[in-house]
């Protein structure tokens, strides 16, 4: 894959729904429209995702241009622990000596030590893959919050609450803000592509579960959020919409892997699922597009092989 120069202009654009929120683009994996990266400039300073360690120079240099010190930060909320989520963090605390980083309980351990979750991810990606996700930095424990369903985090005028919401990960956070009823949505509302409007499952081995994600996406919609702000990628304006597609798609997508997979074996799969998904895809390269619908297969295959093992839910 070839590398683009990077040539773009870091900074922080404005979110139509309030006066204080904004989102940057960290070009994650080397492509535009896929890293979202959100700041909330309140009386407290948040940062919402913190990339890939690759992604923390960025983050840094458009706290910059947007006319903050990065020791202005107070606040680092990952939304799961996931490389390409909480991998920026433990590159960014040295830069940030008042920022703590707020992170579901069942994360937390895995910050203080990643060295297995580094692992897991390596073992699960081929070199190349391994070398875009990057790596991760042991944070200490005085500078992690563990949160909880329902805690909040007050930053003056915006009130953050945090909402367990199983699934992608069974670490995973979505995050209402009380004050513009949007809902930082991880990976647990699935991918977003902008501008070819296209909505994708993400469901990564080893521990995606369907039935739980689908639950997650009732909850979401008992928020009656007015925006959706998804990691992959910005801000998605019909919330109902695009919850109610990803209810129809998860499923689908499961009996596309059950019942097609031996037949057609894992390339063939790709073709269904892309053909289902992505046949509106401009501006996203085919390849990248790819690339991420076959985390899903394989995360998709080992969720049956799981449920096979463990029998049929009473
Ligand atoms: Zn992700």
């Amino acid at each position: 894959m070839g590398r683009r120069p990077m040539l773009w202009s870091m900074s922080f654009a404005r979110l139509p729904f309030d006066p204080e929120t904004y989102l940057t683009d960290v070009r994650m994996f080397q492509q535009e429209g896929f890293g979202a990266v959100y700041l909330i400039d309140d009386e407290q300073k948040a940062i919402i995702e913190t990339g890939t360690s690759w992604d923390a120079s960025k983050i840094l240099e458009a706290v910059k241009t947007f006319g903050l010190r990065p020791s202005d930060i107070d606040a680092l909320v990952v939304s799961h622990i996931h490389l390409d989520h909480a991998g920026g963090a433990g590159f960014l605390l040295p830069d940030m000596p008042r920022a703590k980083v707020y992170v579901h309980e069942r994360g937390f351990k895995h910050l203080v030590d990643p060295s297995k979750l580094v692992a897991s991810a390596h073992q699960a990606l081929n070199d190349d893959e391994a070398n875009l996700f990057g790596t991760m930095r042991p944070i200490p424990p005085d500078r992690l919050v563990a949160v909880k369903d329902q805690d909040r985090l007050d930053l003056g005028t915006h009130s953050l609450v945090f909402y367990d919401s199983p699934g992608h990960a069974p670490h995973e956070l979505a995050i209402l803000d009380e004050r513009n009823r949007c809902v930082y949505t991880g990976d647990a509302a699935g991918l977003y592509f902008p501008g070819d409007e296209i909505l994708m499952p993400i469901a990564p081995a080893p521990s995606f579960d369907l039935e739980k994600n689908l639950e997650t996406f009732r909850h979401l919609l008992a928020l009656k959020p007015r925006a959706l702000l998804f990691s992959h990628y910005g801000p998605h304006g019909k919330p109902r919409a695009a919850i109610e597609a990803m209810m129809a798609l998860y499923p689908s997508w499961g009996r596309v892997v059950k019942e097609r997979l031996a037949s057609a074996g894992e390339d063939g799969v790709l073709r269904e699922l892309y053909d289902m998904t992505c046949r509106a895809a401009k501006r996203f390269p085919r390849d990248f597009l790819e690339r991420r619908i076959r985390v899903s297969i394989r995360g998709l295959a080992a969720y049956h092989e799981r449920l096979e093992h463990v029998g049929p839910r009473r």
